[in-house]
């Protein structure tokens, strides 16, 4: 039971970075652990979570073919949380305002006259570019990036419209990257485009698979973590053999 007399606790909504541990900010690190309660989403490593021994753990996480928390779900645990507890956090991967549904939690929590903080985390992609050891922007070759899914609301048409920019990163397409090829190159991108997708970046799992433009029409290897699909001409490489690490095997669930 919640108590009605206790003032609502205060939400932090901090990024957890990539993955890697010691990815996280110091500021996100410190307010883990002074949390009461910890609302994380399944990407993130337990190797995290020791940063909050003290915390009630709560996994809300969304994973591709298994059961997933309905978002309106957590916005309500999360309202909840904060009238439970003096100091929640809700811990999401990468940066929680891209492609986090950070606006729905935002808007639950303003709602309610919950007060929230948000603290940045490092987003995926720039990890993976970091991982592949290629910057995305080049001078030169690659002035604008664009960070994109066709991952779509069940209402919203089809995203058949790709972003304009020299360098795209696609996130949740590992199963529509096919697509994303072919329509590249029906618009005119050249089939020798480099395309480096990366696996799990930053964890001990991680895996770099090189292709172009046109081997992406194919489709892609399955993946058990989460993979970042990057294109464009920034991405060529300077030493294959230096980073390039073992391929990915066949897609089957795309994160
Ligand atoms: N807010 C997150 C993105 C959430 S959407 C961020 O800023 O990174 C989830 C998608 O992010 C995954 O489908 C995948 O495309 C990407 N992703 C997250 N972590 C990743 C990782 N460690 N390696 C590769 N891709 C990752």
């Amino acid at each position: 039971m919640t108590d009605p007399y206790q003032p609502p606790g205060k939400v932090y909504l901090i990024g957890a970075g990539p993955g890697a541990a010691d990815l996280i900010t110091v500021r996100g690190a410190r307010l883990l652990a002074q949390a009461d309660a910890v609302l994380h989403d399944a990407l993130v490593t337990e190797e995290m979570l020791a940063y909050c021994p003290q915390a009630v753990k709560i996994n809300v996480g969304k994973r591709c073919g298994k059961k997933s928390t309905a978002q309106r779900f957590i916005n309500k645990l999360l309202v909840n949380s904060a009238r439970k507890y003096q100091t929640v956090v809700r811990l999401k991967g990468g940066d929680p305002m891209l492609f986090g549904r950070a606006d729905e939690e935002l808007h639950a929590l303003e709602e309610a006259g919950i007060e929230y903080k948000v603290v940045p985390g490092i987003t995926a992609a720039l990890a993976a570019a970091s991982a592949v050891g290629v910057p995305l922007t080049r001078r030169g070759v690659a002035r604008s990036v664009a960070f994109f899914t066709s991952s779509t609301a069940p209402d919203e048409p089809d995203q058949a419209k790709l972003p304009d920019c020299d360098t795209l990163v696609q996130y949740m397409g590992g199963r529509e990257a096919a697509l994303t090829a072919q329509r590249l190159l029906e618009q005119g991108r050249s089939a020798r485009t480099p395309v480096v997708v990366v696996e799990n970046a930053s964890l001990p799992e991680q895996r770099i698979l090189r292709l172009d433009l046109r081997t992406l029409q194919l489709g892609l290897p399955a993946a058990s973590g989460p993979v970042l699909v990057m294109i464009g001409e920034a991405l060529a490489s300077r030493n294959v053999a230096l980073h390039a690490q073992q391929p990915v095997q066949l897609l089957a669930c795309a994160r």
